[in-house]
């Protein structure tokens, strides 16, 4: 078995200890003769497999009982229509347009109601996060919108804008349990989970209890309303059962490692090894300003693309894989989500070190 280490930006690396305790459990569930994935939803094993998750993840995030914990599916593509269905009962959102996908979730609001954008960093491809600190709040904005880690462009909100009062919603995908957050400054934090948690097919939505009404847009199906899910404990129908069962083995590998703070810690170490070597270098340049460089996506280029394309083969032939830039950037994207060990960045660093001597 050779494990390669996977800069992929999601679905993306996962714990090793993580899988190879699913795959123990695969043909026998502790005891239940079956698979998880084989398991009725309403049953009492996986009753507990998903009470354990929500109870876990509330530890991690310290999210207070005003808040309901979802675990949906359609992506974090599907929040993009979900949040104005449920949450725009004036009609009218402010978006903070950050990258592409806070750029697809301000255009998919737009469907359903005024959406505003308040706030672009597209002048400069996406490299930068607007001041936000007064910017024209709509007085009659239901929420205020951000991406908060830009996972294609590798920036990251330091500090959250300043909504004047008005509820703030976070697509987090990408920072999804990467550092500590404080869960009262939102009224929404949602993510896929394949970036950072787990597998494909689980969005776990974060929302304040009196966001959740049926006071929703006219024409919303049920499956798209949040009082759906909540009422009914996130299994109102079937459940990504198997998906959520891996991201419960995650949270206790977090709480294992000693929780979101020395998460932080470690995250901040592996990325400073790459940045700090990126702002040394005479071929490689991060691509970002430097205070809005993200944790989790650092995306680089050597300015030529000929070269680019090099590095990116050669890599993968050294066991790197997935390095190459998303298509609208170009160049390269390391992604070092909780799960890429430390080691897999100083080798990394080691090769790109060689690459340069070597060209
Ligand atoms: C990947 C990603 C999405 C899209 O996720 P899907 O689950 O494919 O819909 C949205 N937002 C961010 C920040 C992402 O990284």
């Amino acid at each position: 078995m050779a494990r390669v280490y996977n800069f992929s930006a999601g679905p993306a690396v996962l714990p090793e200890e993580v899988l190879k305790e699913a795959a123990d459990e695969m043909l026998d569930y502790r005891g239940t003769g079956m698979s998880v994935m084989e398991m009725s939803h309403r049953s009492k094993a996986y009753d507990t497999i998903i009470k354990e998750a929500e109870a876990d993840l509330r530890e991690l995030m310290n999210i207070p009982d005003n808040y309901k914990v979802l675990f949906l599916q359609g992506g974090a593509s599907q929040q993009f229509a979900m949040i104005p269905m449920n949450l725009m009962k004036n009609g009218v959102a402010d978006y903070i347009v950050t990258g592409q996908w806070a750029k697809k979730a301000y255009q998919e609001a737009c469907i359903y109601g005024k959406a505003n954008k308040i706030a672009s960093s597209e002048d400069k491809t996406f490299s930068y996060i607007p001041d936000c600190s007064d910017l024209p709040i709509s007085e009659d904005a239901d929420y205020v919108y951000i991406c908060e880690n830009n996972t294609i462009y590798g920036t990251k909100f330091k500090t959250l804008p300043n909504t004047k009062g008005k509820t703030l919603v976070a697509d987090v995908s990408s920072c999804f349990l990467s550092e500590p957050v404080d869960v009262t400054k939102y009224g929404v934090i949602y993510g896929g989970v394949q970036k950072n948690i787990g597998p494909a097919g689980v969005v776990i939505v974060i929302i304040r209890e009196d966001l959740i009404t049926d006071d929703v847009l006219p024409g919303t199906p049920t499956m798209l309303k949040y009082k759906t899910h909540a009422d009914n404990d996130s299994l109102y129908n079937t459940p990504p059962a198997y998906g959520i069962y891996i991201c419960g083995k995650v949270f206790k590998w977090l709480k294992k490692r000693g929780g979101l703070e020395k998460m932080k810690e470690y995250n901040e170490k592996k990325a400073k090894i790459l940045y700090d070597f990126l702002d040394e270098s005479k071929l490689f340049k991060g691509t970002v300003r430097k205070e809005d460089r993200s944790l989790m996506n650092v995306p680089f280029v050597t300015g030529n693309e000929e070269l680019d394309a090099k590095f990116v083969k050669e890599s993968k032939e050294a066991g790197f894989e997935n390095l190459k830039g998303h298509r609208t950037v170009g160049g390269m994207r390391a992604s070092i989500y909780n799960a890429m060990p430390i080691e897999g960045v100083e080798k990394l660093v080691e090769f790109m070190k060689k690459f340069e001597e070597s060209v």
